[in-house]
């Protein structure tokens, strides 16, 4: 598992709660399984979503991140 937040992903970002945002996200995307299914990957909504910010494809469990 890589720990590595990815600067990189906050380009274009300025407030330092978005830019947090950002990164966690990328890093909860490119690092998370599914707690519920064992899915080795779960996928991010397209669109910003009220209520969940990811779900999994293979049993469709939705996951919103907090991030405040
Ligand atoms: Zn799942």
């Amino acid at each position: 598992m890589n720990l590595q937040l990815d600067i990189s992903v906050t380009a274009g970002y300025r407030s330092p709660s978005q830019i947090a945002r950002v990164m966690t996200e990328d890093w909860v995307y490119r690092n998370m399984y599914c707690p519920r299914c064992g899915h080795e990957r779960i996928r991010r909504f397209e669109n910003n979503q009220p209520v969940a910010d990811f779900f999994c494809p293979e049993c469709c469990n939705e996951y919103e991140l907090k991030s405040k």
